[in-house]
């Protein structure tokens, strides 16, 4: 029997629906719409499609968006300036800055100067402490959208033990911190695991975020188990004799589905939750400075 496929664009189109409609109404009974401001610094070309992408979709929704572009060279004290500046704006919400940013600019400072409240992207200390307590802060957003649609695949998680592959701050730590939150038996493997196939091979859920291309093969894999794929791997093919690349994740799908119970393709599982998420952040920070009631979506 085949897996069930998860589809990853259907779940975020309709999440931004919701969101787009919460907008909706909360303009029309504050005359007031959130706004989101992302900034870019360098020309890497898959950050400028991500941040154009991110632009559209801000709007479609009904929000503001304010797209900041600013030279490579960059001194790390002006991108700083900047976002404190975006910190004071109070029609600024929500605040992105795409990583990876160039090598003269600490990450870290970036994320630790962004006010907690703003910080759309879920990244600061003080939102990470709030998920490891189980309180409501700003959930990074990739990991966001993955336990969304593990709860499309398997309503009730209780108890169910699940397997994170990798342990970044950015997605293995948060979505164990998510399934912890579900009551799931949570395990975190990484680089320096053992066994990490017997490990594997006994998840009801079993989440990959490495960045190996097919990883994860069958024997790693319970009979019936879901399978998240958050790896975006660009590999290179040939097709009739032609040198091409393909974006691959950390689980072999073709080996995968024939034993899993549910699957994210790659692409089109895990990756369109991201802008979605980053889209709900948005919502919920506008309405956490606005001392709204967050929308149930
Ligand atoms: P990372 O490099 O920060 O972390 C990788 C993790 O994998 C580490 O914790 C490491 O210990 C572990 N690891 C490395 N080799 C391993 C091995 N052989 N066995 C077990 N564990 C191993 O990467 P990241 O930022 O967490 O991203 C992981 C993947 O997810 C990447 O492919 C990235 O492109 C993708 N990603 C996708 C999205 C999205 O869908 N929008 C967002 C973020 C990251």
């Amino acid at each position: 029997m085949s897996a069930n496929i998860i589809d990853g664009k259907q779940v975020a189109e309709k999440l931004r629906e919701r969101i787009a409609n919460a907008v909706k109404k909360i303009e029309q009974e504050h005359k007031k719409i959130p706004g989101l401001a992302v900034v870019l610094v360098g020309n890497d070309p898959a950050s400028e499609v991500y941040v154009r992408n991110k632009g559209i979709q801000t709007k479609e929704v009904g929000m503001t968006s304010y797209e900041y572009k600013l030279p490579e060279d960059t001194p790390e004290n002006e991108l700083l300036k900047k976002v404190d500046e975006l910190n004071n704006d109070p029609n600024v919400n929500g605040i992105l800055v795409q990583f990876p940013v160039p090598q003269q600019i600490s990450q870290q400072k970036v994320i630790e100067t962004i006010l907690p409240a703003k910080d759309v992207d879920g990244l600061h200390p003080i939102n990470s402490g709030y998920l490891s307590s189980g309180l409501e802060g700003l959930v990074p957003c990739t990991p966001q959208g993955a336990a969304i649609l593990i709860k499309e695949a398997c309503k009730d998680l209780s108890g169910k033990k699940a397997v994170i592959i990798g342990r970044s701050n950015l997605v293995g730590k948060p979505v164990a911190q998510l399934l912890l939150k579900e009551h799931c038996t949570v395990t975190i493997c990484h680089s320096r695991s053992q066994n990490l196939e017997l490990i594997s091979s006994e998840a009801d859920i079993l989440v990959a975020a490495v960045g190996i291309p097919n990883l994860v093969k069958k024997d790693w894999v319970k009979p019936g188990a879901v399978v998240i794929d958050v790896g975006i791997n660009r590999i290179d093919v040939e097709e009739n004799g032609e040198s091409k690349t393909r974006l691959v994740g950390d689980v072999d799908f073709d080996d995968v589905k024939g034993i899993a119970g549910s699957i994210t393709p790659v692409p089109g599982g895990v990756g369109p939750m991201t802008i979605a998420c980053l889209l709900l952040n948005t919502l919920n920070a506008f309405c956490d400075q606005n001392n709204f009631d967050r929308p149930s979506l």
